[in-house]
């Protein structure tokens, strides 16, 4: 085995022919304030490409968020289900991502990606996790050309004013927002 390889725990034929568990699992970590069908995408692409898809709801971003923990918990578990995606699950999380990813077993970490504007941010974290992790992978995903003007932060101001989301979330992600924005 060459050094790299025992640094970074084996490749992946390394660890087969060791009789290593050879499940690829990945994290898919967000806020997710709340999900939209771009990050749906990535997340239906993700699960083709690997055995189990964890995606993790991160408990406290340094962010505003309109919904809580649970709500985007839920709303994502609603959208799963709907989807048929059964190698996803999703569940809560706080502190690093790569300290969650060693908990569940995750060999990578999925991120999306939209234009420049999200590059440079994705480009460090990648390279800390990587500094933090060398063993785990961090995995981009080019968004679809419908997504990629759709951000959390965009939807909920359009949601805000009224507008129409047909085709940006799903429709419990709809009906979500109007009810959040009725409260207020
Ligand atoms: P953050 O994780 O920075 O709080 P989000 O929760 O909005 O941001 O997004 C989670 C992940 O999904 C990030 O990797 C982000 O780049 C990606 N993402 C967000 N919007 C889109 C989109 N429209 N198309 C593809 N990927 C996206």
């Amino acid at each position: 085995m060459r050094r790299d390889d025992a640094s970074q725990g084996g490749t992946a034929q390394s660890r087969a022919t060791a009789g290593e568990d050879k499940r690829l699992v990945a994290v898919y970590p967000g806020s997710f304030d709340p999900v939209h069908r771009g990050h749906l995408d990535i997340a239906k692409r993700a699960a083709r490409v690997v055995d189990e898809l964890v995606i993790a709801v991160y408990s406290t971003p340094n962010k505003k968020l309109l919904f809580t923990t649970d709500e985007r918990v839920q709303l994502w578990r609603e959208t799963v289900t709907e989807e048929g995606l059964t190698n996803v699950r999703v569940e809560p999380f706080e502190g690093l991502v790569i300290d969650y990813a060693r908990t569940i077993g995750a060999q990578s970490i999925v991120r999306g990606l939209r234009a420049v504007t999200d590059f440079e941010l994705e480009f460090q974290q990648a390279l800390m996790n990587r500094k933090l992790a060398p063993e785990i992978e961090t995995l981009m995903i080019i968004t679809d050309l419908r997504y990629l003007f759709v951000s959390a932060t965009l939807l909920k101001e359009v949601a805000l004013l009224g507008g129409d989301l047909d085709g940006i979330v799903t429709t419990n992600v709809a009906d979500a927002l109007k009810q959040k924005f009725s409260e207020r």
